[in-house]
């Protein structure tokens, strides 16, 4: 088990590309960390240097106490899982689950109980004889679970280790990771670009852009208090609506009135006009109110797309005068058609306010 902590940790690449600019984060003894976002935002080139097979450009990176910074992969006691697995073709599983101890001098013995134990804990006893390529998918992911778990190193990280398998599988195998990275209490860093996968597994989430963490914080609080618009927009499915407004003792857009300016100290810009703000609604907090029951506040819409899906309904709807779509989730299969017209009614309390220009939280 280990602590990790990256200060101001920087990498730019050999053609002047900077992927890292200068992240800071503590990873504590048997946390399991994932880092989230979207493609090229920087998340490999992190886990690689925290594995040593990418070198740090600046910055420290400290486990237990001790600068690694400059020490081999192999030195640093971190197994990696990769998401094409990399188990050695011509291997038995046993063997391949036994190449690191090999190499590390294990006496053969010790080597053997060791891979028949691991392969008890993930449900490999009855397959240590095959090779890679008389394996499924989910197995071969097993087996590069093994290979890391029987090292017993002080750090796992795992890169996209999902993302080959069907849908099904991959959400059987997230629960298997978490309950096994628990199980063990080793420290984990797992990346991911797909949020869902992220929200259930984390403790807590890194969301990256750009090069940059955009915010630390565990998968509810990200959700409820996402600190920019930009982790509102990444975190949740179907994503958050945006939805340009202003404010003064009231929120207003288009179509909108809301007695909401109660949240934010100053509502009123220096020259005491309403403050453009972007105002996010997830579409759970959007209830359809029926005809006759309309309040002020309720956004007039006409239904452009209906996706039931079983236990709850996705209403796509365009607001009166605006050109974007938004996006309701409903409660079980609703009886609304595309082309009809119904008012959608935010829950105030559950609205989030971002400044146009920067896209950070308001209030
Ligand atoms: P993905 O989800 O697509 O794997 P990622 O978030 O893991 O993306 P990285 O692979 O870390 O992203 O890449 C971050 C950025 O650094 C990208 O813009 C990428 O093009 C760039 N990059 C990666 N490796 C190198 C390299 N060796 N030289 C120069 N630029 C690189």
């Amino acid at each position: 088990m280990a602590t990790l902590r990256l200060s101001a940790l920087r990498k730019t690449y050999p053609n002047g590309f900077t992927a890292l600019h200068g992240a800071d984060l503590e990873i504590v003894d048997g946390e399991l960390i994932v880092v989230v976002g979207p493609s090229g935002c920087g998340k490999s080139t992190l886990l690689r240097m925290l594995a040593g097979l990418e070198s740090i450009s600046d910055g420290e990176l400290v486990i237990d106490d001790r600068r690694v910074n400059d020490l081999e992969p192999a030195q640093r006691d971190i197994a990696m899982v990769f998401q094409n697995y990399a188990l050695y073709p011509h291997m038995s599983v046993a063997d391949n689950m036994a190449y690191a101890l090999k190499n590390r001098g294990v006496p053969k013995a010790e080597r053997r109980r060791k891979v028949e134990e691991t392969a008890r804990l993930i449900g490999l006893e009855d397959l240590l004889d095959r090779r890679p390529k008389q394996l499924s998918g989910g197995q071969r992911q097993r087996v590069a679970m093994g290979r890391a778990i029987v090292r017993e190193p002080r750090v796992f990280l795992f890169d996209e280790p999902l993302s080959n398998l069907d849908a099904k599988l991959r959400v059987q195998m997230r629960l298997e990771i978490r309950r096994l990275q628990k199980r063990l209490g080793v420290t984990a860093v797992y990346v991911t670009h797909d949020q869902v996968e992220a929200m259930t597994l984390a403790d807590r989430l890194v969301v990256m852009n750009g090069g940059r963490i955009e915010q630390v914080g565990t998968p509810m609080h990200l959700y409820e208090r996402p600190a920019s618009r930009f982790v509102a927009g990444f975190i949740g499915s179907p994503a958050m609506n945006f939805l340009d407004a202003r404010l003064d003792a009231r929120l207003q857009g288009d179509t909108l009135t809301l007695p909401c300016c109660t949240r934010l100290a100053s509502p009123v810009s220096a020259s005491g006009e309403a403050k453009p703000v972007c105002l996010g609604i997830r579409p759970e907090h959007l209830t359809v109110v029926p005809e006759g029951d309309v309040i002020d506040g309720d956004l007039s819409a006409r239904v452009e797309l209906v996706e039931p899906l079983g236990a709850d309904t996705l209403v796509h709807a365009r607001l009166e005068g605006q050109d974007d779509l938004v996006v309701a989730r409903v409660d079980g299969i609703r009886a609304v058609a595309e082309g009809d017209r119904l008012a959608l009614r935010p829950d105030a309390g559950r609205l989030h306010l971002f400044a146009p220009d920067t896209g950070q939280r308001l209030d």
